[in-house]
Parts: C-alpha cells; sequence; structure tokens
C-alpha cells in the first residue's frame, strides 16, 4: 500500500499554528544585565539616551525579568523618565530574555541563512540559462513587455483599491499623535528615482552581489544571458548547457532546504509571536481600524482582483493555483522576505504549476525584485492614514501623486522584511506630509509585513502564471 504523504504546505500550516502557541506561551519577558547595560550606552547617541536613563538601567540589574509592559512602566516610574518610541524599542532590544524561545529560534536563523544563501546563484543562474532559452531579442521583449505591463497592472490596481478603502473608513481619523512618539528616520532609504535607475548599471559586479545589490544582478543576468545567445555555435552551446546544468543543481538544493522549512516556520513564527506579545494590544486596539483597512485591502486584491486576472485573461482556476503555491505563500507569511521565498516560488511554479524555466526563470527574480503589490497597497494607505491622523485633507491631485509614487516605491523597495516601512518617507515628502508620522504605524508593521510579502508573491506567481499561458504553454493547473 502507498504511504500517503503529509504534504509540504499541511507540514508549514502546523508549524505556523504550534509556533504561535509557542511564542503565546513564552512571551518576551525583560532582564536588565550588566551586559544589556554596556549595549544600550553604546546606542545612548543614535537614539537620543539620556545619562538619567542609564542609571536608571544600572539600578535595575539584578532585578527580576518583567514583560514588556511592566518593564517599560517600571522604567518610567523613576523621575524625570519618559521614553519615546524609538528609545523603547531600542531599550526593549536590547533586554530581551526568553530562554525557551532562545531554545528554538536557532532553527529559524538557520533556515533564513540558507533561504538567503541560494537567492543569488539561483537568481543568477534562473535568469542567464531564461534568457539564453529564449533565444532571440524579439522573443526577450515580446516577453519581458508582457512581463512590465503585468506588474504595472497589478500593482496599480492594488493601490486604487487601498486608496478606495483608506477612503471609506477613514481609520486615521481623530487618531492620537502623541502616542507614537518619534522615530529616527535612517537616511540610506531615501534613494530617489534617477539613484535607482542610475545605480542599476553596477560599477563593480561583484560589489553588487556582495551587497545585495538585485537590480544591478538581474541586468547583468540579462545581459550575459542575451550575449550568450549572440556568440558562435560551439561556445553558445556550452554556456547554455553549463547555465542550464547549474540551475538545475540550485533547484536541487532549494528543495532540499524546503524539506526544512516547517522548522524554519516553527523557530522563526515563535519568535516574532514573543516578540510581538507587547504588541498586540496596539494591534487590536489603537491601531486595529489602520491594520482592518490594510489586512481588508490586502485580502480584496489577493482574492478578488488577481483570481479575475487569473481567470479571465490566463483561463487558469484561482484555485488549483493557490494551491499549488501554498507552501511558497505560507513561507513569504513567515519570513516577511519575497527574496528569501524566491527559492520556493520558483520551485511551486515549475513544478507545481507547470511554467518553464524559460518563463519562471525571468519573470520570478524580476517579480520579487520589482512587483510588490501587497507593499504598493500598503505605502498608499500609510500614507493616507498619516495624513488624516494630522489632519491633512488630501485631493485628487495629491492622491495621484500617492498613486504614482507608491508605484515607484514598490519597484524599489527590496524584498526583505519591512523594507516598505521607511519607504513611506518617499512619499510623505512628494506629498509635504510629517515625516514623524512613521512613528504611527511603526508598531503594527512588522505583523502587516507579513500579509503584504504573501500578497507580493501571490502577485508575482499570477503573473508567472498569466504570461506562460499568453505564450501558448500547457500548464498543470
Ligand atoms: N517585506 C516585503 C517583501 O519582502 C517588502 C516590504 O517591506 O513591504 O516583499
Amino acid at each position: 500500500m502507498k504511504k500517503k504523504k503529509f504534504a509540504i504546505h499541511w507540514q508549514i500550516l502546523l508549524a505556523l499554528f504550534l509556533a504561535v502557541i509557542y511564542g503565546m506561551s513564552f512571551p518576551n519577558k525583560h532582564l536588565v544585565t550588566s551586559a544589556s547595560c554596556k549595549k544600550i550606552e553604546n546606542l545612548s547617541s543614535e537614539h537620543n539616551l539620556s545619562d538619567d536613563l542609564l542609571s536608571v538601567l544600572e539600578n535595575m540589574i539584578g532585578n527580576n525579568p518583567e514583560t514588556e509592559n511592566n518593564f517599560i512602566k517600571s522604567v518610567e516610574s523613576y523621575p524625570n523618565i519618559k521614553l519615546t518610541e524609538d528609545q523603547k524599542r531600542a531599550i526593549i532590544n536590547e533586554t530581551k530574555y526568553n530562554p525557551p524561545v532562545s531554545y528554538i529560534s536557532w532553527m529559524g536563523i538557520i533556515f533564513l541563512k540558507a533561504l538567503k544563501m541560494v537567492i543569488i546563484p539561483l537568481i543568477l543562474m534562473s535568469i542567464i540559462s531564461g534568457i539564453a532559452n529564449i533565444g532571440s531579442a524579439g522573443n526577450l521583449g515580446r516577453l519581458g513587455l508582457k512581463t512590465i505591463i503585468y506588474y504595472l497592472t497589478s500593482s496599480t490596481a492594488a493601490i486604487v483599491a487601498g486608496l478606495l478603502l483608506v477612503n471609506i473608513i477613514r481609520p486615521g481619523i481623530g487618531v492620537d499623535r502623541s502616542y507614537g512618539g518619534s522615530v529616527e528616520i535612517p537616511d540610506h532609504t531615501g534613494h530617489s528615482l534617477k539613484d535607482t535607475l542610475l545605480n542599476i548599471i553596477p560599477e563593480n559586479i561583484f560589489t553588487a552581489f556582495t551587497e545585495n545589490q538585485m537590480l544591478s544582478i538581474i541586468f547583468f543576468a540579462i545581459l550575459f544571458g542575451f550575449f550568450i545567445t549572440r556568440i558562435n555555435t560551439k561556445s553558445r552551446i556550452f554556456l547554455t548547457d553549463l547555465f542550464n546544468s547549474g540551475f538545475e543543481v540550485m533547484m536541487k538544493i532549494t528543495m532540499f532546504i524546503i524539506l526544512f522549512t516547517p522548522f524554519g516556520v516553527f523557530g522563526l513564527v515563535a519568535e516574532k509571536v514573543a516578540d510581538q506579545s507587547g504588541q498586540i494590544m496596539n494591534f487590536l486596539g489603537i491601531l486595529g481600524m489602520y491594520s482592518i483597512t490594510v489586512l481588508a485591502a490586502l485580502f480584496f486584491h489577493a482574492i478578488i482582483i488577481l483570481p479575475i486576472f487569473l481567470k479571465f485573461i490566463a483561463k487558469v482556476d484561482p484555485w488549483s493555483h493557490f494551491n499549488a503555491m501554498k507552501a511558497a505563500l505560507l513561507t513569504a507569511f513567515s519570513t516577511s522576505s519575497s527574496a528569501a521565498t524566491l527559492s520556493l516560488t520558483m520551485e511551486s511554479v515549475e513544478h507545481k504549476c507547470g511554467v518553464s524555466n524559460k518563463i519562471s526563470g525571468f519573470t520570478l527574480p524580476l517579480g520579487a525584485t520589482i512587483n510588490m503589490d501587497g507593499t504598493a497597497l500598503y505605502e498608499a494607505i500609510a500614507a493616507l492614514f498619516i495624513a488624516q491622523a494630522y489632519g491633512y485633507d488630501l485631493g485628487l491631485t495629491e492622491q495621484i501623486i500617492i498613486v504614482v509614487t507608491a508605484l515607484l516605491v514598490s519597484i524599489g523597495a527590496a524584498g526583505i522584511p519591512m523594507a516598505g516601512l521607511f519607504m513611506i518617507s518617499i512619499i510623505l515628502t512628494a506629498v509635504d506630509l510629517p515625516l514623524a508620522g512613521i512613528a504611527l504605524i511603526l508598531p503594527v508593521d512588522r505583523v502587516l509585513d507579513m500579509f503584504r510579502t504573501s500578497v507580493n508573491v501571490w502577485s508575482d506567481s499570477c503573473g508567472a502564471v498569466i504570461v506562460a499561458k499568453s505564450e501558448g504553454e500547457k500548464l498543470k493547473i
């Protein structure tokens, strides 16, 4: 009798469920030690921590571990101590004390490292072999155009859905602005569009590899693949075979790593749940309406708009496609990184949906880097939420500016956790809103990131299927 296999997505779902229970059973506590005091002291100039605060913390060395809220209350019970949201985060991060979670969090760390390890070789091999297999410049141009049209259309649809909902629900009206405190906006996030475009061409391709400059790597890989098709037959066949074989090896490594996904997900999610335990009230309470608006728009886009594209453009059953993508979507949810999920996305799109490597190898790495529907939608809602909270009434022109900048920002955001958060500063600047507004949405960003990343990956996979169908490929879904 054939043994029934427990499918990987069920394993991941089970791991997710157990991780939530584990994380909730062991919420983070906070303990001040002399080591944590030293670390906090080193952060004092970055976060404006006063000497009074540092001596209060020294006084607390040896106290019992406390929950996040009680810990902050104890610190603030000293005279003259009032912490901003940013300062709270800094001391909370450095005083984390959670032995039960640290016993298992290493699984998540190893899994994430393994996923990151394969990203660059996988992108390189898949794009080079994909393009070399496409053959002519005409084919490449046609595929490229279709892919870009899909990305622009789906992201714009997502932003419009977000804007509609945020204008209807108006979650920012009446929000207490003092609640957020101040936040440091890192300056490296404010890449203008011009910089982003100029940086696509790497000065040194090895620097691009070591610094994970995805757009540059993709650009180089496209050039390399394209010019393989322009050399003499003997070398062309040799190089095409070489990169096809390299790609197969990378996929085998990926499939091996995928076997460990349930363990990785368990470690990652349990740690995040334990981390967020103090924030749950924020998620449900003060920022509840904001979170609901973001989630409603994400779900609307993912279960209505994208399936309509699948059904009517690709003539594919959205439900079968969703079933094929479950493992990748759950991994996107758990890692909050489309780049880290890329290997699983490719595996599912090729092996479960039946899209050829020629198309998935080209569209998916590109999509993981520039196509972010969830992020685009999120940026638009966040900007409008901040405007509402500060009492600005944005007219049609400003909302159109938001649509355009949100689109550009989502293209420029990296596929890593929380990349979208600080990119909001670009939109706020474009429509003259206070950057300090970012502090308002900071507490719930990490959780919402899990959802928007899943939507990003879902849209990439829909794009690959739509382009494959339009090229006349026979799919398994
Ligand atoms: N975490 C998202 C992604 O990897 C990007 C974002 O922060 O919105 O797709």
